[in-house]
């Protein structure tokens, strides 16, 4: 399966997008999470793109489409999470796939005031990639490995809420564009829950 899963920062994408390529079989690609380990290690890339990942701005599509087809030219199946981002990288990878195109693409949905509670809360583990909510934490290490939790940069009020304006603007007409794919599911409740509902959803799409 060739699979895009689509909605705003904060609704489960990363989380849920990890859990299926796993149930699935499936190649996890993220695209913020790509060009966050270009950032870290200081790549050439990593500072061109610095200041407009932690601004909340979108960083040039050529960049990120050439990241994202250099990865997919090999593979049979994978989950795009975080990309494309707007119509124009949507329109980009269509001609990349061809006739094989996307399977399906699945849309969570989450009202803005849980986006802003999950982000706000939101914290990532330095060392082994987990990702956890100051709700559910017992300390500031984390559980997984005892390495250091941060707060991702790009996850502060007022970056968030430039976050949410682009995804309306940019991203949203996405939903229309892939309107006969479409897999549209509630992203409210636990990890498993959401995973359950996707898997559910891509029956008819497998
Ligand atoms: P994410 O981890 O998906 O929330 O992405 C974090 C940031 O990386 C975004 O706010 C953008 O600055 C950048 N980014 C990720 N994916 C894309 C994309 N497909 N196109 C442009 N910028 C992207």
């Amino acid at each position: 399966m060739r699979l895009v899963f689509l909605g705003p920062p904060g609704s489960g994408k990363g989380t849920e997008a990890s859990l299926i390529s796993g149930r699935l079989g499936l190649v996890h690609l993220s695209t913020g999470e790509i060009l966050r380990e270009e950032i870290g290690r200081r790549t050439e890339l990593g500072r061109q793109i610095e200041a407009i990942v932690s601004s909340g701005a979108l960083v040039d599509d050529e960049i990120v489409n050439r990241i994202v087809f250099a990865r997919i030219s090999e593979l049979l199946g994978f989950i795009l999470d975080g990309y494309p981002r707007n119509v124009d990288q949507a329109a980009r990878l269509d001609d990349f796939l061809g006739s094989d195109g996307l399977t399906a693409v699945v849309h969570l949905s989450v009202p803005d005031d849980v986006v802003e509670q999950r982000l706000s809360g939101r914290r990532v583990c330095s060392q082994c990639g987990f990702v956890g909510n100051t709700r559910h934490l017992l300390s500031g290490s984390c559980p997984e490995c005892g390495g250091t939790l941060t707060h991702r940069g790009d996850d502060r009020p007022d970056r968030v809420r430039r976050r949410l304006q682009v995804y309306r603007e940019e991203t949203a007409p996405l939903l229309d564009y892939y309107a006969d794919r479409l897999v549209d599911i509630d992203g409210t409740g636990s990890k498993e829950e959401v995973a359950d509902r996707i898997q559910e959803g891509l029956t008819r799409w497998a």
